[in-house]
């Protein structure tokens, strides 16, 4: 997977992606980062991107011509055969989860524009024809963060990016459910053991405990989750039962 990415600011991005498992796997030729200054295909001869808001309002707004032409740039490199995809990193877009990246692993290549100041010229998001995708319910100052967010997210479920699918299978989200508690050494620390079926060696024990706990975890955090998990009759039994204790100590507390 080839990610390009549209900034303003190319060692935001490297700063990040050039270190730790991202790193490797660049090195592995797993993935491949590849950052754009889009102030380089400014026409304009201060080489200036922005500009004031037609209609007046705070702050400036991103040109369409630079990041047209960066774009165009980017495109005509790709070879014919392989696909693409483009994104505007916005807060306006839907917002990213799991599933989502699971399916940008379709493409061969994803385009991701950062936008930054008061945004881009909306021409730009129909000229390229970018999915807008949010990260979340708050506004940041740039797109490069939310950029950095989906290469990390996606590259993970890349072969050869982490040492086995499990290291990402098995973790909060892939099944619709938040992960059970970890623990390593030592066994224990200021009085607080690990839990004793941890240490007991009994694989299909250890597999139940933690299904229960990822299971209580979703319950209490994200019940909203435990609709779209793939649950047994006796998970949902069991779920229920959590949920009636509750409200009874709710009550009793009353
Ligand atoms: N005026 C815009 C609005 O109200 O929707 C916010 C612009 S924001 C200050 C500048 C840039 O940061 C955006 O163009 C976008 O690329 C990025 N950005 C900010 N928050 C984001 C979020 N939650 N998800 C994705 N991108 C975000």
């Amino acid at each position: 997977m080839k990610f390009h990415v549209m900034t303003l600011f190319p060692e935001m991005i490297t700063s990040y992606t050039g270190e730790s498992i991202l790193k490797r796997a660049q090195e592995k030729q797993s993935i491949e980062v590849i950052c754009y200054n889009i102030r380089d295909y400014s026409l304009d001869k201060h080489k200036k991107v922005d500009d004031y808001p037609f209609g007046g309002g705070e702050g400036m707004v991103m040109s369409v011509q630079p990041i047209y032409d960066c774009y165009q740039a980017i495109v005509s490199d790709i070879p014919d055969g392989e696909t693409y995809h483009t994104i505007y990193l916005s807060p306006r877009g839907k917002t990213f989860h799991q599933k989502k990246a699971q399916k940008m692993l379709q493409w061969d290549h994803l385009i991701l524009l950062c936008g930054h100041y008061e945004g881009i010229d909306e021409r730009a998001i129909d000229f390229l024809k970018a999915e807008e995708i949010s990260i979340g319910d708050y506004i940041l100052t740039g797109g490069e963060l939310p950029a950095m967010v989906l290469i990390d997210t996606v590259s993970r479920m890349i072969d050869g990016v982490l040492s086995s699918k499990d290291s990402y299978e098995k973790e909060s989200f892939y099944d619709s459910l938040l992960e059970h508690p970890q623990y390593t050494r030592p066994r224990e620390f200021l009085g607080e053991e690990v839990p004793e079926v941890l240490l007991s060696g009994n694989h299909q024990k250890i597999e139940q405990w933690r299904r229960e706990q990822s299971l209580k975890k979703t319950c209490e955090v994200r019940p909203d989750l435990l609709e779209k998990a793939e649950l047994s009759q006796k998970e949902k039994d069991l779920i229920e039962q959590w949920r009636e204790d509750d409200a009874a100590s709710e009550k009793l507390e009353e």
